[in-house]
């Protein structure tokens, strides 16, 4: 099985988001918005608060079947939303690369 971060590469999230959506994703991952609640080689869970917004939860998660999430932005199922890119980009920042 492979770990998350190796399903979340930057062109995984393109092919996986819309454009306006991988957008978004940019600017909410800029904004130092995101929280790690509880991280490991196959899952991620994660807060976001956007300035002045509700908070979202996000989940990530490597399985035998590939890539699953969930967020609380949407009961939209397989919407890969920009919450779901922001994390995917918090996750190839160099810094949290060389964990
Ligand atoms: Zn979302």
């Amino acid at each position: 099985m492979k770990s998350i971060r190796e399903l979340l590469a930057e062109d995984d999230l393109k092919k996986l988001a819309s454009r306006s959506n991988f957008r978004y994703g940019q600017e909410i991952a800029k904004n130092d918005a995101i929280k790690i609640k509880k991280s490991n080689t196959f899952n991620l869970i994660v807060e976001i608060k956007p300035f002045g917004q509700r908070q979202i939860d996000t989940e990530l998660h490597s399985t035998t079947k590939g890539l699953r999430w969930k967020c609380s932005c949407t009961a939209k199922k397989n919407f890969f939303c920009e919450h779901c890119v922001a994390v995917g980009l918090y996750l190839n920042t160099p810094a949290q690369r060389s964990e």
